[in-house]
């Protein structure tokens, strides 16, 4: 199946640009396998402005950011969740302006066991002045936002919908040019297809995600998302059926068009899944419940 991604994305490192009338994106130099070509951080509003995502701890990135916005006023930082790339910059931003943070809690902070070792690539020192939860409305000048709490990629992922031209800034949990990537325990499959399903039931005119431009017809994407989801499980069965029982061996198999650096990530992805199977009571494993565990149908 092919899932309706858009590769293209027009933009220049340390500068804000225009992108949409009242909003603004400034792309940071941190391109990799997971974010693409970097970080897209968001402004809404003039003159007194929310900034999306301030985005990963670089001198270049938060100085263009700031000049940029010399002589207006950032009144809010809106955090969609904590990995590195995406709210470590709050703290030179709250420094530089004194802005206050928002966000749905610190790393970890959705998921049900309390102290759960979390993933790498988080940015474990976020914690926001301002706790939000779903359905909350952040006010600004000029603007407005909903928040839409959509636990998956991480557990506490916040959507936020800029209410007046109903457009919703999707973070990681919709990539506008891969799918994205779901690491346990604070990722979750199970989180992330109620998340996906949760966004087909709104009326979200477009997405503008972190890594990635404008989607401008999100539910065919949402949809395809899903779908791809629920292949990989399938992929998973076939796997065990066949008597291939470890994340090793299942991955070349799966993945065969995948770059070999990228099997790691893979090997997250399929455990994830896994992890989902277990869930329903699909699948089992022996001892203890690890990436290198052996794993079999459940009779
Ligand atoms: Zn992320």
């Amino acid at each position: 199946m092919t899932i309706p991604f858009n590769r293209k994305l027009d933009f220049e490192y340390a500068r804000l640009q225009r992108v949409a009338p009242g909003l603004r994106r400034i792309v940071a130099r941190n391109p990799s396998p997971f974010t693409w070509h970097g970080t897209g951080t968001y402004v809404i509003g003039e003159g007194n402005v929310a900034v999306i995502d301030p985005g990963p701890d670089l001198a270049e990135h938060i100085a263009a950011l700031l000049a940029a916005l010399a002589g207006e006023t950032i009144t809010h930082l809106l955090v969609t969740h904590t990995h590195r790339d995406h709210s470590p910059a709050c703290r030179p931003v709250q420094r530089a302006t004194g802005a206050y943070t928002y966000g749905f809690g610190r790393h970890g902070s959705g998921t049900i066991d309390a102290g759960v070792q979390v993933e790498e690539g988080a940015d474990n020192d976020f914690v926001p002045d301002v706790l939000l939860a779903d359905g909350d409305i952040v006010t600004g000048d000029g603007w407005s936002v909903e928040c839409v709490h959509t636990p998956g990629h991480t557990s506490n992922h916040m959507c936020y919908q800029w209410r007046e031209p109903k457009a919703l800034f999707c973070g990681d949990h919709i990539m506008g040019w891969s799918t994205t990537t779901i690491s346990p325990p604070d990722g979750d499959i199970a989180a992330y297809l109620k998340s996906l399903e949760l966004l087909l039931t709104r009326d979200d005119n477009c997405y503008w995600p972190t890594h990635g431009d404008c989607v401008r017809d999100p539910k065919p994407l949402v949809r395809a998302l899903i779908a791809h989801r629920l292949e990989r499980a399938d992929e998973i069965r076939a796997c065990l059926a066949d008597g291939v029982d470890r994340i090793a061996d299942m991955v070349p198999r799966m993945y065969a068009d995948l770059p070999e650096t990228m099997h790691s990530a893979a090997a997250r992805s399929v455990f994830s899944t896994l992890v989902y199977l277990i869930e329903r009571q699909e699948v089992s494993f022996d001892g203890e419940l690890h990436a290198t565990a052996r794993f079999y149908p459940k009779a």
